[in-house]
């Protein structure tokens, strides 16, 4: 059934004369040229494709027969339609023409790529590794040559798709406008040809290709990052009169019990005791190429909570260059010690050691009110605000154990 399609896109009446034609693409090729108007690219495509073929007596004719499905469907090699359709469908225009190998022997292209991922440790990743990676592809069968036939004569043409190796349906976008949606033709997947039952290689079964596993040696080198690609160009299926894609690995680290990889840097967290923090400590580090990181810290340099220091050249060697290393950052965390850790005269004896205090001026008169410090629940509701007669309740049954705490202060 024809269409109007091209007349609603130019906005003229299917009897438009070539003048009317013209002067109505003019107007609106004004109006939606991408350098007046960058966001309506596709409707100046349409306009232009539509202009082309409306423009042409000869292809106007034909799609005034037949269509826009019409010309796809048939080929229609008479008026070069193989040059209006591949415009028409492989530009982008109403819907798209993506990727799979169709086309009725027209648009040969290349195959897809073939993706993988692959699952590496941190370890692997400072150290170099290859793996070895199985994977079945798509070869071009060797019984016939890709040919499919015993004959080895050109096959018929699919009747289901007329030789296209697509089938074509539209979506309505509103009114006088379509999305072509194309999908693979399922009866000759996409070949475009038909074999007869009889003439079919025994080898592939009348497919062209057979599967076949191959394994691959991805070599990880050190340095290599999550989400590197490691490509083996050609690798992929393979299909007659088509270049086969590539097989792409992906690299996903797996995560790490110590270690954080940001770039070439690796970064951990270390906690010490407060002990180690105020008087100095040691501690090793298992680095990933099994090698112990002995780490000193002198006495009276403290370390603070949150404090992050470096260990320079001891990070993630760095691609195509592993000699050369990152940083180990290590950002300390404090543990205090429990409550009540030392009887109250041994903490006056620690309290001498320690930098003084802060002088406090003890505040005087009828305005001044001592109040009690509690410890703070986050998941007990009763200590949140909204809730404060329940806290005041139990200030009352536990507030005798913190007096204590007020007594620090100067007397
Ligand atoms: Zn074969
Ligand atoms: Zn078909």
């Amino acid at each position: 059934m024809a269409d109007n399609k091209l007349y609603d896109i130019l906005g003229v009446s299917r009897n438009a004369s070539d003048g009317e034609i013209k002067k109505q693409y003019r107007k609106l090729a004004k109006e939606f040229h991408p350098d007046k108007n960058p966001e309506a690219g596709d409707k100046f495509k349409e306009i232009s494709y539509a202009y082309e073929v409306l423009s042409d007596a000869k292809k106007r004719q034909l799609y005034d027969r037949v269509g826009l499905k019409g010309m796809q469907e048939g080929g229609h090699d008479g008026f070069g339609g193989d040059d209006l359709l591949s415009h028409l469908f492989g530009g982008g225009l109403f819907g798209g023409f993506s990727g799979f190998g169709g086309g009725g022997g027209r648009r040969r292209h290349r195959g897809e790529d073939t993706v993988h991922p692959l699952k590496v440790t941190m370890e692997d990743m400072y150290n170099g590794k290859t793996s070895k990676l199985q994977l079945s592809k798509n070869v071009i069968c060797t019984s016939c040559g890709g040919k499919g036939n015993k004959t080895g004569q050109a096959p018929e043409k699919c009747q289901s798709c007329n030789g296209c190796g697509i089938k074509v349906s539209y979506r309505s976008l509103g009114p006088g406008m379509a999305q072509q949606v194309q999908s693979c033709c399922n009866d000759c997947r996409g070949s475009g040809e038909f074999i007869k039952e009889k003439d079919r290689c025994g080898t592939c079964k009348g497919k062209k290709v057979c599967n076949e596993t191959k394994i691959l040696e991805v070599h990880v080198d050190k340095g290599m990052k999550h989400q590197q690609k490691i490509v083996f160009r050609g690798e992929g299926d393979q299909q007659p009169d088509v270049e086969a894609g590539d097989v792409v690995i992906i690299l996903q680290q797996k995560p790490h019990e110590i270690f954080e990889r940001q770039d070439n840097d690796l970064h951990m967290k270390h906690t010490i005791s407060l002990t180690e923090a105020l008087c100095g400590f040691s501690f090793v580090v298992h680095h990933l190429d099994k090698r112990d990181l002995l780490i000193k810290h002198p006495p009276g340099q403290v370390i603070k909570p949150g404090d992050v220091k470096i260990v320079t050249g001891e990070g993630m060697p760095i691609y195509k260059n592993p000699f050369e290393k990152g940083n180990l950052f290590i950002t300390f965390n404090i543990k205090f010690p429990e409550n009540h850790f030392a009887p109250e005269p041994m903490l006056k004896k620690l309290e001498t050691l320690l930098p003084p205090r802060p002088e406090f001026v003890l505040p005087q008169g009828e305005h001044v009110e001592e109040v009690d410090l509690v410890e703070y629940d986050p998941n007990d509701r009763s200590s949140h605000s909204g809730h404060r007669g329940e806290a005041y309740a139990s200030d009352d049954e536990e507030g005798h154990g913190h007096g204590p705490g007020m007594q620090c202060v100067h007397q």
